[in-house]
């Protein structure tokens, strides 16, 4: 048995140490070590949205699709991006930071330091921030323009990456649903123009709100392969 953990970032390898940016009593928290103190077991960690692609691309809305991003609407913005059938990590392992692409030049400031970022407009916190009213209770405009941004911000990493797809999750996106999904393909219609990348859709996620359940037993039994095979490289998306 293995603890398998997906922590919102960021993270170091393994969620040895983590900086959640919503949850600011945890900054350099020591999950790993807490969760082996409590649990006795090896604990594999990785960030929530990367274990969210790991579920999608398993069981999920992206099954069968190697080339895909999966991404977090909700409290802040995240994704994992799956390349050639692998989840990339990046040299920290943080790779997928999509909250923080820039949508808005002039636009709001952000948690991370910058201005304009996706999460600083399209996040629920932005979207209280912006409207004075909880993202729970949205008006038909402000569905539209977070749909829009992220269809913008995920047309660029199509374009850039040569995706095919990409599933969104988190109470944000899905409580917006329909209007949300429709303003964001628009969006990606209108940006995702080269030859490769025409038909990259985007779509909700399938596995609703067990996907982060899902994902971190993904990552669970990522790492224990990991221990088994002594392989520290990058394993295939099906654990
Ligand atoms: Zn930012």
């Amino acid at each position: 048995m293995v603890v398998g953990v997906g922590s919102a970032g960021p993270i170091t390898h393994n969620v040895a140490s983590v900086s959640p940016l919503n949850i600011r009593a945890w900054v350099d928290f020591q999950l790993q070590h807490k969760l082996i103190e409590v649990s006795g077991l090896p604990v594999f960690g990785d960030g929530d949205a990367k274990a969210l692609a790991l579920a999608e691309g398993w069981l999920g809305a992206a099954k069968g699709c190697n080339n895909f991003m999966a991404m977090v609407v909700s409290t802040g913005v995240g994704a994992g991006i799956v390349l050639n059938g692998e989840l990339l990590s990046g040299a920290t392992g943080n790779a997928g930071h999509v909250g923080h692409v820039v949508v808005e030049p002039n636009g709001r400031r952000c948690s991370c330091g910058g201005q304009g970022c996706l999460e600083a407009e399209a996040s629920g916190l932005a979207i209280e921030a912006i409207t004075g009213r909880s993202p729970t209770e949205p008006t038909y405009e402000i569905m539209q323009r977070t749909g829009r941004l992220v269809g913008q911000a995920a047309a660029s990493i199509c374009n850039f990456l040569d995706l095919e797809l990409v599933v969104v999750g988190g109470g944000v996106a899905l409580g917006f649903g329909a209007t949300f999904f429709a303003s964001a393909q628009e969006k990606m219609d209108e940006l995702c123009r080269l030859d490769f990348s025409r038909k990259a859709r985007i779509i909700p996620v399938a596995l609703g709100s067990e996907g982060g359940l899902i994902g971190a037993a993904a990552v669970g039994w990522r790492g224990l392969n990991r221990q088994i095979d002594g392989r520290d490289a990058p394993v295939d998306l099906v654990p």
